[in-house]
């Protein structure tokens, strides 16, 4: 049934082999991918990977040097054929970093803007301007000036006014990062709401995790102008499948290890020195392509799937023994910083359980919890 409901959704948008250099400098290398109908489709990296300007060019506002753009089955831009179709005639709109609240505009006039600007008729803008307030929770606020507005507020203008001529494809450039946190956070969740309910399809760019987990229905993790990982939120974080990707998502831990034995379904591994020297067994060793007794790996665990025990009861499989470095309280639990051995790791402990700095415990690493990656 799912494999079904996935076959039929559409592609809206298909880049492929988009390559854009600014000079010697090569910002989108070969770039392809697939935007559905009605999804939110994210592109997540660091500052300066070519999230940016792989917007731009859906947008228009930037060319590429070769590659193709389709807009479901029209071809949008091909250098080589000389086709580029100007950004006005594409039906996206956009809302950047910097809303570009004019202070000489009320807020209707704001909004109306891209429809004067396609000469929609008085009584037509009226409707759509009062409309589209209304959805973004502006009513009444019409008249207001720009600047008079709070940082949500603008934020629900440009939203507002990107989607008053319904286009097809709402670009968002960081549009959360000028707002403080609990309004990003509130902002984040009425946009998400807003086009559940339009189901207009949204290119989202941003170098923040958080909000591409919690926005978005699908993640493009870029890096140097390439995709390393495209996946759901949920198989980024739980099956990164290069090490940028699981090391860019979420926090994670890393070991030195040495294989002990190839077991069926798992890799059992030697971790720590000395002391604090153990053996876990991990499910997860696809990274490694032949893994074999005595190679050197490196082992990688997430921070919450860690379970610290008090030192006492029987020895388990996957338990190593460490002692309380440090103990940060965070609010909502526990950071614990653990030696084993010579070596640190860092794990999440409920706020109710009791332990102290200094104290010996017991470190239980889940055998789901753990992966094998080549050492670098
Ligand atoms: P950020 O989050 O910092 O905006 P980004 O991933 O969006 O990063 P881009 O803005 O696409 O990255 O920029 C990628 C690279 O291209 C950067 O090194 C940037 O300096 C360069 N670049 C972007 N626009 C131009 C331009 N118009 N002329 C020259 N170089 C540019």
């Amino acid at each position: 049934e799912r494999i079904k409901a996935e076959a039929k959704k559409k592609d809206i948008l298909r880049l492929e082999q988009i390559t854009k250099h600014f000079g010697n400098n090569k910002v989108v290398d070969a770039l392809s991918l697939n935007i559905q109908e009605g999804e939110i489709f994210t592109l997540l990296g660091p500052s300066g990977c070519g999230k940016t300007t792989t917007l731009r060019q859906i947008a228009g506002l930037e060319q590429p040097d070769s590659g193709k753009i389709y807009f479901r089955d029209t071809l949008l831009v091909s250098p080589s054929e000389k086709i580029n179709m100007p950004t006005h005639k594409r039906k996206m709109g956009m809302v950047f970093q910097s809303y570009a609240i004019w202070p000489h505009l009320n807020v209707f006039e704001t909004v109306a803007y891209p429809l004067r600007a396609r000469n929609v008729k008085n009584a037509e803008v009226k409707r759509r301007v009062m409309e589209i307030l209304e959805l973004v929770g502006l009513s009444g606020k019409e008249d207001r000036a720009g600047p008079a507005l709070s940082g949500g507020q603008q934020q629900r203008v440009a939203v507002a006014r990107a989607l008053v001529y319904e286009p097809d494809i709402l670009l968002l450039d960081e549009p959360f990062s000028n707002l403080d946190v609990k309004l990003r956070e509130q902002m984040r969740v009425e946009l998400k709401l807003l086009q559940r309910r339009i189901g207009v399809t949204v290119i989202l760019v941003t170098h923040d995790q958080m909000e591409a987990l919690s926005f978005s229905d699908r993640i493009a993790i870029m890096n140097q102008g390439k995709i390393e990982q495209l996946g759901t939120p949920k198989q980024l974080y739980e099956r990164p499948q290069t090490v940028f990707a699981r090391d860019f998502i979420g926090k994670n831990i890393t070991l030195e290890a040495e294989i002990e034995s190839v077991e069926r379904g798992a890799v059992k591994v030697i971790v720590g020195k000395g002391k604090g020297q153990g053996t876990v067994l991990c499910a997860r060793h696809n990274y490694v392509t032949q893994p074999s007794k005595g190679q050197k790996v490196v082992v990688s665990i997430r921070p919450e799937d860690i379970v610290v025990h008090a030192s006492d009861g029987e020895a388990d499989p996957n338990v190593l023994e460490g002692e309380i470095d440090a103990l940060l309280f965070i609010g909502d639990r526990y950071e614990c910083h653990i030696k084993i051995g010579d070596e640190a790791i860092l794990g999440y402990v409920p706020r109710n359980q009791n332990l102290e700095e200094g104290s010996n415990v017991r470190i239980h690493f889940p055998l789901e919890g753990l992966s094998v990656w080549p050492k670098s």
